[in-house]
């Protein structure tokens, strides 16, 4: 019986992303509110979010200030050109997110999604090197298992197979460092794992086999979101940081999971009290309302494109929608909830008891390695043999269906990232849920 008021002739024509469609028109998973830590279904059932929609929603649901702020901007002025014009709370915000980012982050180009903030960091990259003379740096270097959207940029440094597979033919040159993943290494580990800094010296190789004047940039997530939550090792980030100075390559941050809060900071590069030369940003930073992202740059990279005469255009790459009215309103009205509430202190004071419900989960049924860092936690679920993929899919429905529970799945890996506003008490439940459901799973 499918969990839905819509009538089954209206579900053919949307194509949905990253899902297996065939799979949920057959049993529709349908969320039609949301409000604080729950989404609401359309026969009234109120499901606990434990992924914070997709790593976006950090203050909990339909938040009134940002609700507030939007309406109000969407009566106010719908719309701005964003090429050669700008609107005054378009350059408020880019100044707050400057005063918020580490080091001399301090320039801030717009865009909506987190793949348009990936290309623009790399496009940035090449005109900046192009800029200085550097012409010859047109080669990426990403990692495996990293996720940096689907753009071809991002798609090009990214490490997941299946993303990558038809596209190939349309990628910009890239090469890749191993994850620092270890299961034999690191598994039911807490935090940063003490082995693998090593593993940052790989750049070394690839160095030495392209030629640093070939590589543009490399580009990671500090703390590897979507495959899993895998938390980098000691020292790791920091070899990084070292050897690409070293090397006149730029290191580009993607914080579009762990910016605003998610680890307990503005910005995972604060936490792990590395500087990169761009941080990419989305999803939290409009608490999921509104489409918004960018990259913050470091003064010198941004100056490096301030040339040429005045009348011209530096840098020819831009969106309709960068710095949207409606999503800066949002953005605003989140940075100032994020405050007003200290939700990044309020996550790092959580994250020793987060982590420790997390672990509790240890001896469930069929679990492989559990992964906490921050507010977030990666737990693999055993794969059935020859099928990855299909319980957790089967995880994902059991969850909404027979548990209330929304939890993101990708693979056979669920990911664990309860808005920041969880009370203990949540978290506790959260856990049970976890446990009855991966307990009641058919192997
Ligand atoms: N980069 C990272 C680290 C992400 O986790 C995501 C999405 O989850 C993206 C980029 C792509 O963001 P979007 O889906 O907004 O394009």
């Amino acid at each position: 019986m499918p969990h839905t008021t819509v009538p089954p002739n209206e579900l053919a024509s949307y194509w949905l992303p990253f899902s297996a469609n065939r799979a949920f028109k057959a049993a529709p998973r349908m969320i039609s509110g949301a409000e604080g830590l729950h989404y609401l279904t359309p026969d009234g059932r109120r499901i606990l979010d434990a992924t914070s929609g997709l790593y976006c929603v950090n203050a909990g649901h339909c938040r009134g200030p940002i609700v507030e702020a939007i309406r109000a901007a969407a009566g106010r002025l719908d719309y701005a050109p964003a090429f050669q014009f700008g609107h005054p709370d378009v350059f408020r915000l880019a100044s707050r997110l400057a005063l918020l980012a580490p080091g001399d982050l301090d320039h801030v180009f717009l865009a909506s999604s987190g793949s348009e903030a990936m290309d623009t960091a790399i496009k940035i990259a090449f005109a900046a090197h192009r800029a200085r003379g550097d012409t010859g740096r047109t080669l990426l270097i990403g990692r495996e298992r990293g996720y940096h959207g689907v753009g071809l940029g991002g798609l090009a440094v990214g490490g997941i197979q299946n993303n990558r597979r038809a596209f190939s033919a349309l990628l910009p040159r890239a090469d890749h460092l191993a994850t620092t993943y270890n299961r034999a290494r690191q598994a039911f580990s807490v935090g940063e794992p003490e082995w693998g800094a090593e593993l940052a010296d790989e750049l070394l190789r690839l160095i030495a086999f392209h030629g640093a004047e070939t590589i543009a940039a490399v580009v990671v997530e500090p703390l590897a979101g979507s495959t899993g939550c895998l938390p980098p090792p000691k020292g790791y980030l920091q070899r990084l940081r070292q050897i690409t100075a070293e090397h006149g390559i730029l290191l580009i941050f993607d914080e579009v999971i762990t910016a605003f809060g998610r680890v307990g900071h503005a910005f995972a590069a604060e936490r792990f009290g590395v500087v990169p030369d761009m941080i990419a940003f989305a999803k939290g930073v409009t608490n999921g309302a509104a489409p918004l992202s960018g990259v913050l740059v470091r003064a010198g990279l941004h100056d490096a494109l301030m040339t040429g005469p005045e009348h011209a255009i530096e840098l020819f790459h831009g969106y309709t929608y960068s710095g949207h009215p409606l999503s800066v309103a949002a953005a605003l009205a989140s940075l100032d909830v994020y405050q007003a509430e200290g939700l990044f202190a309020r996550a790092r004071s959580l994250e020793p008891k987060f982590a420790a419900a997390m672990m509790s989960l240890r001896d469930k049924p069929g679990i492989e390695d559990i992964r906490p860092f921050g507010l977030m936690c990666g737990i693999d679920l055993a794969p059935i043999a020859g099928a990855p993929g299909k319980l957790g899919l089967e995880a994902t429905a059991r969850a909404f269906h027979d548990h209330d529970l929304y939890i993101r799945i990708g693979g056979d890996t669920l990911v664990v990232a309860p808005p920041l506003t969880i009370a203990e008490a949540d978290i506790i439940d959260l856990t049970d849920r976890i446990a009855r459901l991966v307990t009641g799973l058919r192997r």
